[in-house]
Protein backbone atom coordinates (compact mmCIF):
# COMPACT_ATOMS: atom_id res chain seq x y z
CA UNK A 1 0.00 0.00 0.00
CA UNK A 2 1.55 3.42 -1.24
CA UNK A 3 2.32 5.91 2.04
CA UNK A 4 -0.39 7.97 0.79
CA UNK A 5 -3.20 5.55 1.46
CA UNK A 6 -2.02 3.83 4.54
CA UNK A 7 -4.22 4.07 8.25
CA UNK A 8 -1.25 3.98 10.34
CA UNK A 9 0.63 6.93 8.13
CA UNK A 10 -2.02 8.90 8.40
CA UNK A 11 -2.23 8.23 12.12
CA UNK A 12 1.15 9.19 12.51
CA UNK A 13 0.88 12.59 10.32
CA UNK A 14 -1.96 13.86 12.66
CA UNK A 15 -4.53 13.55 9.57
CA UNK A 16 -6.46 10.48 11.29
CA UNK A 17 -6.96 11.38 15.54
CA UNK A 18 -5.52 8.72 17.81
CA UNK A 19 -5.46 8.21 21.28
CA UNK A 20 -1.59 8.77 21.86
CA UNK A 21 0.66 6.78 24.55
CA UNK A 22 3.42 7.57 23.64
CA UNK A 23 5.47 9.29 20.98
CA UNK A 24 9.10 10.13 19.87
CA UNK A 25 11.18 10.96 16.79
CA UNK A 26 10.62 7.69 15.24
CA UNK A 27 8.06 5.96 17.05
CA UNK A 28 4.03 6.12 17.98
CA UNK A 29 1.57 4.15 20.42
CA UNK A 30 -2.07 4.67 20.10
CA UNK A 31 -4.56 3.11 21.69
CA UNK A 32 -6.63 0.00 19.23
CA UNK A 33 -9.54 1.26 18.19
CA UNK A 34 -11.69 -2.46 19.08
CA UNK A 35 -9.22 -3.32 22.12
CA UNK A 36 -9.22 -7.05 22.83
CA UNK A 37 -8.84 -5.70 26.84
CA UNK A 38 -8.69 -2.78 28.34
CA UNK A 39 -5.54 -0.78 27.46
CA UNK A 40 -5.09 -3.08 24.04
CA UNK A 41 -1.97 -0.69 22.46
CA UNK A 42 -0.21 -0.70 19.09
CA UNK A 43 3.22 0.12 18.62
CA UNK A 44 4.37 1.60 15.34
CA UNK A 45 7.33 2.91 13.32
CA UNK A 46 6.19 6.74 12.20
CA UNK A 47 8.01 5.71 8.84
CA UNK A 48 6.09 3.05 6.53
CA UNK A 49 7.18 -0.34 6.54
CA UNK A 50 4.37 -2.83 5.51
CA UNK A 51 5.96 -5.96 7.62
CA UNK A 52 8.89 -6.86 9.90
CA UNK A 53 10.94 -7.99 6.89
CA UNK A 54 10.92 -4.43 5.62
CA UNK A 55 12.40 -2.49 8.65
CA UNK A 56 16.57 -2.16 8.35
CA UNK A 57 17.87 -4.54 11.14
CA UNK A 58 19.87 -1.32 12.27
CA UNK A 59 16.71 0.20 13.61
CA UNK A 60 15.03 -2.80 14.93
CA UNK A 61 16.93 -2.75 18.15
CA UNK A 62 15.84 0.23 18.72
CA UNK A 63 12.12 0.21 17.89
CA UNK A 64 11.93 -3.23 19.98
CA UNK A 65 12.92 -0.98 22.99
CA UNK A 66 10.32 1.51 22.69
CA UNK A 67 8.26 -2.04 21.96
CA UNK A 68 9.50 -3.02 25.53
CA UNK A 69 8.87 0.10 27.10
CA UNK A 70 5.20 0.26 26.55
CA UNK A 71 4.72 -2.97 27.48
CA UNK A 72 5.70 -2.12 30.78
CA UNK A 73 3.33 0.89 30.41
CA UNK A 74 0.60 -0.71 29.53
CA UNK A 75 0.94 -3.27 32.49
CA UNK A 76 1.66 -0.87 35.15
CA UNK A 77 -1.20 1.25 34.05
CA UNK A 78 -3.74 -1.81 34.02
CA UNK A 79 -2.04 -3.99 36.53
CA UNK A 80 -2.46 -6.46 34.07
CA UNK A 81 -1.63 -10.18 35.36
CA UNK A 82 0.12 -11.09 31.74
CA UNK A 83 0.66 -9.48 28.43
CA UNK A 84 0.76 -10.96 24.98
CA UNK A 85 2.98 -8.90 22.99
CA UNK A 86 1.63 -9.94 19.36
CA UNK A 87 2.86 -8.80 15.60
CA UNK A 88 1.31 -10.12 12.25
CA UNK A 89 2.94 -10.27 8.96
CA UNK A 90 1.40 -10.51 6.09
CA UNK A 91 -2.62 -10.94 5.52
CA UNK A 92 -2.80 -15.13 5.52
CA UNK A 93 -1.04 -14.05 9.39
CA UNK A 94 -4.33 -11.88 10.30
CA UNK A 95 -2.61 -8.24 9.25
CA UNK A 96 -5.35 -6.26 8.38
CA UNK A 97 -2.73 -3.31 8.43
CA UNK A 98 -0.03 -3.15 6.46
CA UNK A 99 2.10 -0.88 8.62
CA UNK A 100 4.11 -2.68 10.73
CA UNK A 101 3.05 -2.59 14.44
CA UNK A 102 3.28 -4.71 17.69
CA UNK A 103 -0.01 -5.37 19.70
CA UNK A 104 0.17 -4.96 23.26
CA UNK A 105 -2.48 -6.95 25.47
CA UNK A 106 -2.99 -6.57 29.13
CA UNK A 107 -4.47 -10.17 29.95
CA UNK A 108 -6.01 -11.14 33.30
CA UNK A 109 -6.65 -14.25 34.99
CA UNK A 110 -10.21 -14.13 34.72
CA UNK A 111 -10.00 -15.10 31.50
CA UNK A 112 -7.96 -18.00 32.20
CA UNK A 113 -4.46 -19.38 30.38
CA UNK A 114 -5.50 -18.53 27.19
CA UNK A 115 -2.81 -18.00 24.49
CA UNK A 116 -3.61 -16.47 21.51
CA UNK A 117 -1.51 -19.01 19.52
CA UNK A 118 -3.70 -21.44 20.85
CA UNK A 119 -6.12 -20.94 17.88
CA UNK A 120 -3.78 -23.11 15.67
CA UNK A 121 -4.07 -27.23 16.34
CA UNK A 122 -0.85 -28.34 16.83
CA UNK A 123 0.82 -30.22 13.98
CA UNK A 124 2.53 -33.49 15.05
CA UNK A 125 6.07 -33.97 13.65
CA UNK A 126 8.28 -37.01 14.77
CA UNK A 127 11.97 -36.53 15.46
CA UNK A 128 13.23 -36.88 11.79
CA UNK A 129 10.82 -34.23 10.91
CA UNK A 130 11.99 -31.90 13.51
CA UNK A 131 15.65 -32.38 13.10
CA UNK A 132 14.91 -31.58 9.00
CA UNK A 133 12.62 -28.25 10.02
CA UNK A 134 15.60 -27.39 12.01
CA UNK A 135 18.66 -27.41 9.23
CA UNK A 136 16.23 -26.09 6.94
CA UNK A 137 16.15 -22.93 9.06
CA UNK A 138 19.46 -23.08 10.27
CA UNK A 139 20.41 -22.87 6.65
CA UNK A 140 17.61 -19.73 5.72
CA UNK A 141 19.88 -16.88 6.25
CA UNK A 142 19.32 -16.66 2.17
CA UNK A 143 16.82 -18.85 0.28
CA UNK A 144 20.25 -20.01 -2.41
CA UNK A 145 21.02 -21.43 0.60
CA UNK A 146 18.11 -23.21 2.10
CA UNK A 147 16.84 -24.44 -1.03
CA UNK A 148 18.12 -28.31 -0.75
CA UNK A 149 17.43 -28.85 2.59
CA UNK A 150 13.48 -27.00 2.27
CA UNK A 151 12.82 -29.50 -0.61
CA UNK A 152 12.63 -32.20 2.13
CA UNK A 153 10.38 -30.80 4.11
CA UNK A 154 8.19 -29.13 1.96
CA UNK A 155 5.66 -32.45 2.14
CA UNK A 156 5.05 -30.96 5.61
CA UNK A 157 4.04 -27.76 5.06
CA UNK A 158 0.22 -26.80 5.00
CA UNK A 159 -1.06 -26.23 0.91
CA UNK A 160 -0.33 -22.64 -0.25
CA UNK A 161 -3.18 -21.29 -2.40
CA UNK A 162 -2.12 -17.85 -4.62
CA UNK A 163 -0.83 -15.14 -2.45
CA UNK A 164 -3.11 -12.05 -2.55
CA UNK A 165 -2.82 -8.79 -1.35
CA UNK A 166 -4.45 -7.26 1.59
CA UNK A 167 -6.76 -4.69 0.58
CA UNK A 168 -8.08 -1.64 2.89
CA UNK A 169 -10.91 -2.21 4.64
CA UNK A 170 -14.18 -0.73 3.40
CA UNK A 171 -14.56 1.95 6.21
CA UNK A 172 -10.56 2.57 5.84
CA UNK A 173 -11.63 3.61 2.06
CA UNK A 174 -14.37 5.72 2.86
CA UNK A 175 -12.56 7.45 5.97
CA UNK A 176 -9.46 8.34 3.62
CA UNK A 177 -12.12 9.83 1.12
CA UNK A 178 -13.73 11.71 4.12
CA UNK A 179 -9.85 13.36 4.41
CA UNK A 180 -9.03 13.81 1.04
CA UNK A 181 -6.37 11.09 0.11
P1 LIG B 1 -3.50 -6.26 12.53
O1 LIG B 1 -4.64 -7.17 12.29
O2 LIG B 1 -3.09 -5.53 11.26
O3 LIG B 1 -2.34 -6.91 13.24
O4 LIG B 1 -4.02 -5.19 13.56
C1 LIG B 1 -4.60 -3.99 13.19
C2 LIG B 1 -5.23 -3.38 14.41
O5 LIG B 1 -5.51 -2.03 14.13
C3 LIG B 1 -6.56 -4.03 14.82
O6 LIG B 1 -6.46 -4.52 16.16
C4 LIG B 1 -7.57 -2.91 14.71
O7 LIG B 1 -8.54 -2.93 15.72
C5 LIG B 1 -6.70 -1.67 14.77
N1 LIG B 1 -7.23 -0.54 14.01
C6 LIG B 1 -7.84 -0.57 12.80
N2 LIG B 1 -8.18 0.66 12.41
C7 LIG B 1 -7.80 1.50 13.41
C8 LIG B 1 -7.89 2.92 13.58
O8 LIG B 1 -8.39 3.68 12.74
N3 LIG B 1 -7.39 3.44 14.73
C9 LIG B 1 -6.82 2.64 15.70
N4 LIG B 1 -6.37 3.26 16.80
N5 LIG B 1 -6.71 1.30 15.56
C10 LIG B 1 -7.19 0.74 14.43
ZN1 LIG C 1 2.07 3.44 6.64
Amino acid sequence: MPENKCLFCAIAAGSIPAKKVYEDSSALAILDINPRNPGHTLVLPKKHYSTIFDMPSEDAGNFFRTVRKLASMVSNATKAQGINILQNNGLVAGQMVPHLHFHIIPRFANEGPVSLEGILQIKRMDEKMLDKMAAAIKTASSEAASSAVAEEVEEELPERKPSFEPKPKKEEEEEFEEIGF
